[in-house]
């Protein structure tokens, strides 16, 4: 049988750096907000080794114990976090209705998204083992770069993003190896040209990863295939990036909020409103270019902001 319906004022849907600023900010705003974590409680950060460019931290922290730090002074406020998986929403009325697990109804004034993005992995068992030990796999060049300075690293991808990050890790690294599958570019024609006159990054075409290579410290190196020839070579590597793209976690509010064709929800410029009053977004979900946990944290801010005043002329 279905729960009560709770009444409430501002549900915040997601656990990274949006999603807790959010709840601070509207805590502190005496909104009460509820916010639900998700399947990754701390989002995109807790697959992060040490993040070290978020201001405030000279040492540096790691990202799962910055994410336990952000949910601390959410509470701190009364911030009310919750487990649990926002299955269904219905966005059509004053009111905004939200299903939790499929089972608990919300009904709410405001509700900002902050459900964010997810990196797309190959895949690979070898891949998700390195990925899992924080052993040398990473999707984020900006967050994870530094720690391989002076080395050697592999990334794979052809789009705007992998070269990007491969120009950003040519300044940091011995030497990138570039793995493009096909025998094209997807990237602008601007960023293609960056990396082809850059004298550290080295590109193979028509090539795949066959396994990411390592021992119980890390990764070693990375076995790939030419997959027009099929010769497959080793590359020694102690970081193997991925950057094929991002997924925007905004399936659920498909019907109801305006996205453009990759899922990314549009905001109105400059604020965190999107098509429907009372819905405002923040972090990745809406940000395909910066994706970095202080842009999410200060956009998070906006959108508690936005909440407020919304409120506020509703007579809240
Ligand atoms: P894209 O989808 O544009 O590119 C993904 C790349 O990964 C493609 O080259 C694709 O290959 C490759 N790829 C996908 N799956 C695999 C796989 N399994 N194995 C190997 N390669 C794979 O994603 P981006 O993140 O690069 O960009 C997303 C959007 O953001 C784009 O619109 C981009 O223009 C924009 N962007 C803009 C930036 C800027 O202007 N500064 C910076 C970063 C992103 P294939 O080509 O064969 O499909």
């Amino acid at each position: 049988m279905a729960e009560e319906i709770e009444r409430i004022k501002c549900l915040i849907i997601g656990s990274g750096p949006a999603g807790y600023t959010a709840a601070i900010y509207a805590a502190r705003a005496n909104m009460e907000p509820v916010l639900y974590q998700g399947m990754q409680p701390g989002g995109q950060l807790t697959t992060t080794n040490e993040v070290e460019n978020f201001p405030g931290y000279p040492e540096g922290i790691s990202g799962p114990e910055m994410m336990v730090e952000l949910e601390a002074q959410a509470k701190r406020f009364d911030a009310d976090i919750r487990n649990g998986w926002v299955t269904k929403v219905d966005f059509s009325g004053d009111v905004h209705k939200v299903w939790v697990d499929e089972t608990k109804e919300i009904h709410t004034d405001t509700v900002i998204i902050a459900t964010g993005a997810s990196a797309k992995y190959l895949g690979l068992e070898s891949e998700q083992h390195y990925l899992k030990i924080g052993g040398g796999v990473s999707a984020c060049a900006v967050c994870d770069g530094f720690f391989y300075r002076g080395q050697e690293t592999v990334i794979v991808g052809a789009g705007d993003s992998a070269c990007e990050e491969a120009h950003y890790l040519s300044k940091l690294c011995k030497k990138v190896t570039m793995l493009v599958r096909r025998d094209e570019f997807r990237a602008s024609k601007i960023m293609e040209e960056r990396v082809k006159s850059t004298e550290n990054i080295e590109i193979l075409f028509n090539t795949d990863t066959v396994e990411v290579l390592g021992d119980e410290h890390g990764v070693t190196g990375a076995r790939v295939k030419n997959n027009k020839t099929g010769e497959e070579r080793d590359i020694p590597c102690t970081g193997f990036f991925v950057a094929i793209g991002h997924k925007p976690n905004t399936d659920v509010f498909k019907p109801y909020i305006d996205m453009d064709e990759t899922g990314y929800i549009k905001n109105v410029p400059g604020s965190s409103k999107t098509n429907v009053a009372g819905v405002f977004v923040s972090g990745d979900a809406a940000d395909k270019n910066y994706r970095q946990a202080i842009t999410a944290a200060g956009t998070g801010c906006m959108a508690a902001l936005d909440a407020e005043r919304y409120l506020a002329a509703k007579g809240h």
